[in-house]
Formats: C-alpha cells, sequence, structure tokens
C-alpha cells in the first residue's frame, strides 16, 4: 500500500490518539505490544453480527454481486478532500433494497459497537464506508447500522450519514492527513488512561518516564494536567520542587476541590521523584489490627465481564495462621504453595441463588477469617448479592465486617513510588511477578468469553492460575504492610 493512502484504521487510531496514527504509519511494528481488548473488540463485533445475520455472510464483490444478505471482506477505495487515496474495509455489509450497480438491492455499512454510546470514532468511521460503498455500489448509503450486544439483547441503532457528518469526516481525514507527515510523533494523549488499550503503550510509557510526564503522577489525569501546565509546571520534577500552599491558591480558582488536592500531588511527586516510599503523617499503625488475632485470612478476588454485568468467578486463597507465640512470626513470609486455592465458577445459568448458597458455604468453613481484597469492587458486589438473595442485616452487618480492603489501608497509611495504586503496579513495585506475563484482565475476560463460546479446560485453567495471582499479589502487598507495621 502506498505511503499516502489513508485508510479507516488510521482514522480510528487518530480519533483516540494522534500520535496513534502516526506510529502506526511510521513507527517500529517491533515494538508494537500485543493487546486483548481488540481481540476482545472484534468478538463481540461478530456475536453481534452473527445474531443480525445467522447464515455465513459472503465474500467480496461476488458476493455482493449474488445479492448476499451479508458481505464481508470487500475493500473499498476512493478519493477524499484535497484528492487524498482512502481506502476501507467495513467489518460487514447488510443487504437493503435497491437499486445498485450489482441490482435491485444495495447495501448499508454495520459495525459492532463497543460502550454504551455511539462515539464519533463510530460516526466517522460509518461515514467513510458508506462514502467510499455509495461510489462502488454507483447509489446512495444514506443511513448505515450499529449494533451492541448480542442474542436477546442485541440492539440496533441507525445512524444518518448526513451532510454534517460529510464535513466533519472531510475536516478529520485533512488533519489526519497534517499530522501523518509530521517529522516527529505528536505529542503523547492528554489522558493516559486510553493508553492501556494500545498497542504503543510501551514505548509510551518509556517516553513518559523519560520526560517525567504529568501524568505518571498518581492522581494526575487529562484535566489536572492542563491545569498544571497553565500554571507553568510541566513535569513531575517541577512539580516535586513546588510550594504547596502556593499551587493550593493557585489551582482554587478552577474549584475548590482542586485547592484541597494539590498538597497531596506535590506530595505524590515527590515520593515518586525520591523513589522511596513515605509513611502518612498521623496513619494508624498497624494499618491492618484485625489480623492480631485472626486465625487466618481469605484472599478474595473478583473476575467479571462488564459489559454482560457478570461476575464470573469468585476466587478465593486460604492463609492459615502459624502456630507461633510471636506476634510478628503469625504471617508466612511468602505464598505458599500449600494455600487452598478455591475458585466458584458463577455461570449465569445456574443462578444467582446456587452462587450465593455455595459462598454461604466457604464462608461458614472460616468463621471469623478476615476476606482481604484489593479495591472496592469485592465488597459491593458481595454485599449486593447478599441483599438480593434476601440476606438478613445480621448476616450482611458481619459480612461487611469481615471485608477488609487492602487498597484502601495502603492509602490511608502510605505514599508510594508508582504512578499507579491498582495491585499491578504496587505488587510489582514489590517484586511480585505474575506466573503467566503479560497477561491482564482484558486477557482473562478474552479467554473467558473463548471458554463459553468453545469449552476447553486449558483456558479455565489460565483464568483460575490468573485469579489465583492476584489474590497472592493482594497477599504480597498485605505482608509488606505486616512488615512495615513491624
Ligand atoms: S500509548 Fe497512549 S500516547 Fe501512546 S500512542 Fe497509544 S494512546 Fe497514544
Amino acid at each position: 500500500m502506498p505511503e499516502q493512502v489513508i485508510t479507516d484504521r488510521l482514522l480510528r487510531s487518530w480519533l483516540r490518539c494522534k500520535r496513534r496514527a502516526w506510529l502506526d504509519r511510521h513507527g517500529d511494528q517491533a515494538q508494537r505490544l500485543w493487546t486483548s481488548h481488540r481481540a476482545l473488540a472484534l468478538s463481540a463485533q461478530l456475536a453481534s453480527f452473527q445474531t443480525l445475520l445467522p447464515q455465513k455472510p459472503g465474500r467480496g464483490e461476488a458476493a455482493c454481486a449474488a445479492a448476499a444478505p451479508g458481505v464481508v471482506g470487500l475493500r473499498l477505495h476512493g478519493l477524499g478532500p484535497g484528492g487524498l487515496a482512502l481506502q476501507a474495509h467495513p467489518a460487514l455489509l447488510e443487504r437493503v433494497a435497491g437499486p445498485s450497480v450489482w441490482g435491485e438491492h444495495a447495501y448499508q455499512p454495520v459495525l459492532g459497537r463497543q460502550g454504551r454510546h455511539l462515539t464519533r470514532e463510530h460516526r466517522l468511521v460509518l461515514m467513510l464506508w458508506g462514502r467510499l460503498l455509495a461510489e462502488r455500489q454507483r447509489a446512495p448509503v444514506p443511513q448505515a447500522l450499529a449494533l451492541a450486544g448480542a442474542g436477546r439483547g442485541l440492539e440496533r441503532q441507525r445512524l444518518p450519514l448526513g451532510g454534517g457528518l460529510q464535513r466533519q469526516l472531510d475536516e478529520a481525514l485533512e488533519r489526519l492527513a497534517v499530522d501523518l507527515d509530521r517529522p516527529e510523533p505528536p505529542p503523547l494523549v492528554a489522558d493516559r488512561k486510553k493508553c492501556v488499550l494500545c498497542s504503543w503503550r510501551g514505548i509510551c510509557d518509556q517516553e513518559a518516564s523519560r520526560q517525567g510526564h504529568l501524568s505518571e503522577v498518581s492522581g494526575i489525569g487529562g484535566r489536572r494536567r492542563e491545569m498544571l501546565l497553565e500554571h507553568g509546571i510541566t513535569s513531575l520534577a517541577e512539580l516535586a520542587a513546588s510550594d504547596p500552599a502556593a499551587l493550593a491558591e493557585a489551582l482554587a480558582v478552577h474549584g475548590e476541590q482542586h485547592r484541597e488536592v494539590a498538597a497531596e500531588l506535590v506530595a505524590q511527586a515527590r515520593v515518586q521523584a525520591s523513589a522511596r516510599p513515605e509513611r502518612r503523617h498521623g496513619a494508624p499503625s498497624p494499618a491492618l489490627p484485625e489480623l492480631a488475632s485472626a486465625p487466618g485470612v481469605l484472599l478474595y478476588d473478583i473476575e467479571s465481564d462488564p459489559d454482560a454485568r457478570d461476575d464470573f468467578l469468585h476466587g478465593f486463597v486460604a492463609v492459615p495462621r502459624l502456630a507461633s507465640a510471636d506476634p510478628s512470626l503469625a504471617w508466612p513470609r511468602q505464598a505458599d504453595p500449600g494455600w487452598r486455592y478455591q475458585p466458584l465458577l458463577a455461570l449465569q445459568e445456574h443462578g444467582e441463588a446456587r452462587l450465593w448458597l455455595r459462598l454461604r458455604r466457604l464462608l461458614a468453613r472460616y468463621p471469623a477469617w478476615p476476606l482481604l481484597h484489593y479495591g472496592e469492587t469485592e465488597a459491593i458486589a458481595l454485599l449486593r448479592l447478599a441483599r438480593r438473595q434476601g440476606a438478613q442485616e445480621g448476616e450482611i452487618a458481619a459480612l461487611r465486617g469481615r471485608l477488609l480492603d487492602v487498597h484502601a489501608r495502603l492509602r490511608r497509611s502510605w505514599r508510594l513510588p508508582v504512578s499507579s495504586y491498582g495491585l499491578k503496579a504496587v505488587a510489582g513495585w514489590l517484586g511480585f511477578r505474575w506466573s503467566q506475563a503479560g497477561v491482564d484482565g482484558a486477557r482473562c475476560l478474552l479467554w473467558w468469553r473463548q471458554w463459553r463460546r468453545d469449552g476447553g479446560t486449558a483456558r479455565l485453567r489460565r483464568i483460575f492460575t490468573y485469579n489465583r495471582d492476584d489474590n497472592l499479589a493482594t497477599w504480597a502487598v498485605v505482608r509488606w504492610l505486616l512488615d512495615q507495621d513491624a
């Protein structure tokens, strides 16, 4: 493909992050990292398409001429503003009433929507597909279709491909072409939360760290970064060197809540710049007093499919207290392969009542053992489940009393030299290594969806290993907190 051709994939990348499109074209492809998100998006899209058109779609121009109800694999070409060469590859074409160059039928483009709403990215990509398809079929494409979900939950959203969208597309294509011609990559995206989904995150993380990019400071997103830039603070080092009181005054013009966080941002930047953890002033010690007399603890981690609102796995690791009169030797130093891992799979077709019964039985086997989890998800999910299943107030209160959020306790007592207080970053900083390299929640979710579709014990084993490792990573944080208090 000649360099100057602009594809729908480049447009998609550019709408997410200008740097990403530039790297797609000029970057060293060997530096790209595999990302589960694309595979997840494609598998969700496929499920939507299979609900819309249960029969296998035809392929290419021959299928269009044969009036196939659905067509994939049609590559479209055309010219954009200023003679830009365009190329696109619609995910699916659906047959509609004609006429067109192929007879008494025509086609409209279809895509699978990720997320709850149709975004600018979806609209402009559908517009590009519609425009090039209109040229190919020599008939207008007045609307496109966006799908979400599958089965009985399939949502269909029609998008009129009108003049306003045409203009937006032309403008985007012109700006994209200019950005691609730049000799240097555009700057890192302002809101770096997006980067977890991007295959260029490896080199961009290195670049952010090299620059001391403000997004490296935990607690700084796109909006706060802009405010700091406005006040002349451009890097982590400059933030660390700032006067907290002066910064609080400066940020107060953006709202009282920003005045309040100024000192915290400076303190966090200082800890990161020094690479040394710092106990918060007046922090309670010990951080986990519940462990002083506990007979053992249950580490607890849930794996979820957020789109399906499905907590599909509740995993527990039982850590018994050691038989030692010395409190400093009461808990194991290292994860022990003998610790029992108990995964409870929550299959929706088995119903929630059965899951609740199994959870209650498991928890009853370990009376008075605190449930240690990292982040609020587990507590929210378990308490909601208990309520839905009609648990009495006394049982809910007892459950709430057993749940102990290690992340909250860590944040209450410590500042760490990490750019995020997520489990991966914190346990990684402590030297914990996941046994399956490069696996994250998205990859686990992908395995889960594949297992639901095709089965396979190896996939299930990988999901369990990942969940067990998350529990052991939580233990690494607990152990560190215990050591600091000792
Ligand atoms: S990792 Fe982030 S900054 Fe880098 S290209 Fe991807 S989205 Fe843009």
